[in-house]
């Protein structure tokens, strides 16, 4: 068997460009991937593209092999964007390992631990105000409007949500955030401390969840890059009351995110920042945090794999990031499923309502847990002339 064509499609997602990827051979196997980017899909397809030329008449079986092959070609450009249209690429050659051999991706991985997956609802509420009319889902604009979204997770049987320091309209100390989401989840311009008004928003929102959800659903905030040392304390603490699936602060400083970890009793997760073993290796042995959040469609399954290994050498329980494609949910769950230290799966809840539309086999989700397939591959074929109807229109969101 041999790889004949790379192809790529950007595809509308609603806040991000779903970025997936299809291998073809010559035989009727074909693979897809996923290497979404929130903001640079294009320069990502662009570079699976200049990728290919390295791939094309190659044996796609042997997908350890192409990894380093397309790590040496792209030497320096370590990370980022290159290492994306890596995964997407290594992702899809893993589909077709596991369609040639009639085997789902994770009977090859060493075979599954569980027969479903825990999710939780993640950017609960979060993309409500912003885009409720797109995802066909009721508006969250006040902090009132948290009651109704978590009568959707009871209902749903969520076991846990994540959400963000909404920035409502009505909340006691509304943040002075009137940029666009993106330079708030980003810390642009900002000292990495935070105001009093972001503290009591945080509170609100989080206890004003907590009061609706009650003590049993789990509850995680997620503030990207936003806060550096003492902010992320001082929101760890004031978030204890809570009891915290956990508090997601992003950094590249092992030494800064354990001072942290030291000063709170709230759960510390991070991770999704990082690319490879190598960059998550010092985190572990400090002891950073007490979870990590790999995301696979910027490891592929590969390095995923290995990553996922090494934290689990160092007790460190594995919650993948995973707020792409739904062909990044199904990498996901392959993973996920062959794991010791898996945790829970991130999960959009409230996505394209097109999602479905566009796979061969979509999701069984039943009272919060994600089922694990059963088929040859990853799971789910992608259905081209859906993927068409939803063309990604770049610089639509943020
Ligand atoms: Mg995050």
């Amino acid at each position: 068997m041999k790889i004949t064509k790379v192809k790529t499609f950007i595809v509308d997602g609603v806040f991000r460009p779903w970025t997936f990827v299809k291998i073809e051979t010559n035989s009727d196997i074909v693979g897809w991937g996923d290497c979404t980017d929130w903001q640079a899909a294009p320069s990502i397809a662009a570079t699976v593209d200049q990728l290919s030329e390295i791939l094309i008449g190659k044996n796609p079986m042997s997908s350890e092999s192409h990894w380093w092959e397309m790590g040496a070609f792209m030497v320096r450009q370590r990370g980022g964007i290159a290492y994306k249209a890596m995964s997407g690429i290594d992702s899809a050659l893993w589909d077709i390992r596991g369609k040639r051999l009639n085997s789902p991706v994770w009977q090859l991985l060493g075979g599954k631990m569980r027969d479903k997956l825990k999710l939780y609802w993640s950017h609960c509420g979060t993309d409500r105000k912003k885009y409720h009319k797109k995802l066909n889902v009721k508006n969250l604009s006040k902090i009132d409007d948290i009651n109704d979204i978590a009568q959707e997770v009871i209902d749903q049987k969520f076991k846990a949500i994540k959400t963000n320091i909404l920035n409502l309209d009505n909340i006691s100390g509304k943040p002075k955030i009137t940029d666009t989401l993106h330079k708030n989840y980003l810390g642009v311009g900002n000292s990495g401390q935070i105001s009093f008004e972001e503290l009591s928003n945080a509170v609100d929102v989080i206890s004003t969840f907590r009061e609706a959800l009650g003590p049993q659903i789990g509850i995680a905030i997620d503030t990207a890059l936003k806060y550096r040392l003492g902010g992320a304390i001082k929101l760890a603490k004031a978030l204890e009351p809570y009891d915290l699936m956990w508090l997601e602060t992003e950094t590249w400083n092992p030494d800064s995110l354990r001072t942290v970890r030291n000063s709170t009793s709230t759960t510390i997760c991070h991770g999704e920042s990082l690319i490879g073993p190598e960059e998550y290796r010092p985190f572990l042995e400090k002891q950073s945090q007490d979870i990590l959040m790999p995301d696979f469609a910027w490891n592929g399954i590969t390095m995923g794999k290995k990553i996922c290994d090494l934290s689990h050498i160092y007790d460190t329980a594995i919650a993948p990031h995973n707020c792409h494609s739904p062909i990044n949910t199904l990498i996901s769950s392959n993973i996920c499923a062959v794991i010791p230290n898996f945790m829970i799966l991130e999960f959009i809840n409230d996505d394209a309502p097109w999602r479905d539309d566009i796979m061969t086999h979509p999701f069984e989700i039943e009272d919060g847990f994600l089922k694990i397939h059963n088929r040859p591959g990853i799971g789910s074929d992608l259905i081209e002339s859906e993927l068409l109807k939803h063309p990604w229109i770049n610089g639509n969101n943020w």
